[in-house]
């Protein structure tokens, strides 16, 4: 991705720098070649050239370009998720979307899974400057179990899901299929340890996977220096995936205390996913969803809220993002995950912030490049018009943007439209 020539000035707003800081009132961040050079209180910033573009917050906040880290570019606001739809299609829907997350503020993304090979392609795409959107780290197609969460057609229909999932019996297939991934060119093999709420057959309290299977993706994945998730609710699916080495956990969800002390020894980050678990139960419904169902997601919203607490009492990291994708829960209302962490888990703004920064930028092993505005790092800022320490729920609405700025060069927002 092309870094801005010359020098950038963004003034006159709070300075919120993404480590959970006090915000600095009267803060500028200066960037040269699309690389942060200072970021303070305005009365310590260097003298700046007469030639440099200024950004005027118009006293509002300066802050890092957020991070979505469980990203399904390929989900395209659908209630039922299947294979109805050919590639050319849903890579162009990938492209929209990912244009749109940048829109919303969103410079970096991991991605939760994709249908066909298609973030692997979208991030070349956008690190090219062929299209606009976060700087992505790819997961392709997942890996299930037969008969688990995401084997939902029976067998004698005898349909493909290949382009979706790819279904293993035992530690020799999953071996295989984390091999046929890597292959791809994925940075993040997705799995399966457990069910959901959302599904007839395997819900969030059964196994999708078993450790065999799981320990086989981890060590193969390893090997080649890629990184392994899972889809964990179930307590015993979390502590399976954790004693296999998996480097993240989504969702998290029943955590008891030894499943606690199994993350907090291996440090591993968790990404709850929790407003989609809320949108699922409040509108649901009306896209069809069983009361079953809707139960389940209460249970999971309740459990997760706890578990996300218990996780950051106990100085743990966190991760925001989610499943946004879905009918009720759209691909555009990604902030709304950082809302919820504050107005309904109770996490300050402050915390809810670095989680959707710094954390998101640790867990794509990018922390060096992004994820807080600091001297050497890239110039992905966002700047809100109004006190986002106030009202966190700013951040939903992308009129409020200013800019959004990726590598030092205004990619979205006012100051783009205007241009
Ligand atoms: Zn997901």
């Amino acid at each position: 991705m092309k870094l801005a020539a010359g020098t950038l000035v963004i003034r006159n707003g709070q300075l919120v720098d993404g480590t959970g800081a006090a915000p600095v009132p009267d803060g500028v961040v200066v960037a040269h070649a699309g690389r942060i050079t200072f970021a303070g209180p305005v009365n310590q910033a260097p003298e700046l050239p007469p030639d440099a573009q200024q950004i005027d917050a118009g006293g509002g906040t300066i802050l890092p370009g957020l991070v979505e880290a469980h990203y399904h570019p390929t989900y395209f606001n659908v209630a039922d998720l299947d294979i109805k739809y050919p590639v050319e299609y849903v890579t162009l829907l990938a492209a929209a979307n990912a244009k749109l997350a940048l829109e919303c503020g969103y410079t970096a993304a991991r991605s939760g899974g994709s249908l066909h090979n298609i973030d692997v392609w979208l991030k070349r795409a956008i690190e090219n400057d062929i299209h606009l959107g976060p700087r992505l780290a790819a997961s392709g197609r997942e890996i299930c179990g037969s008969a688990g969460l995401m084997d939902w057609n029976p067998d004698y229909l005898q349909l493909g899901m290949q382009g979706l999932i790819l279904l293993v019996n035992g530690a020799d297939e999953a071996r295989a299929a984390a091999r046929k991934l890597v292959k791809d060119g994925v940075e993040w093999i997705k799995t399966y340890p457990t069910g959901d709420a959302a599904s007839d057959h395997a819900d969030h309290h059964s196994l999708c996977m078993t450790f065999e299977e799981m320990a086989a993706v981890v060590s193969e994945a390893h090997n080649y220096k890629t990184k392994v998730t899972g889809h964990c609710r179930a307590n015993e699916g979390i502590k399976n995936a954790l004693r296999a080495g998996f480097d993240t956990l989504e969702h998290g969800t029943f955590m008891d205390a030894e499943a606690l002390d199994l993350l907090m020894a291996r440090n591993t980050p968790v990404i709850p996913a929790l407003q989609f678990e809320l949108a699922s139960v409040e509108r649901g419904p009306s896209f069809g969803m069983s009361q079953k169902v809707v139960d389940g997601h209460q249970e999971t919203l309740d459990a997760g809220c706890e578990s996300a607490r218990m996780i950051l009492r106990a100085g743990g990291r966190i991760g925001l993002g989610g499943d946004y994708g879905f009918a009720w829960n759209p691909h555009g209302d990604y902030a709304k995950e950082i809302s919820f962490f504050v107005n309904y888990v109770g996490f300050t703004p402050l915390e809810a912030i670095r989680c959707a920064t710094l954390n998101g930028a640790e867990i794509m092993g990018r922390a060096n490049e992004f994820g807080t505005l600091a001297p050497g790092k890239l110039a992905d800022v966002l700047v809100v018009d109004g006190d986002v320490i106030a009202d966190i729920r700013l951040l939903e609405d992308r009129r409020r943007f200013v800019a959004v700025v990726q590598g030092g060069v205004v990619k979205a927002g006012r100051l783009a439209l205007a241009a």
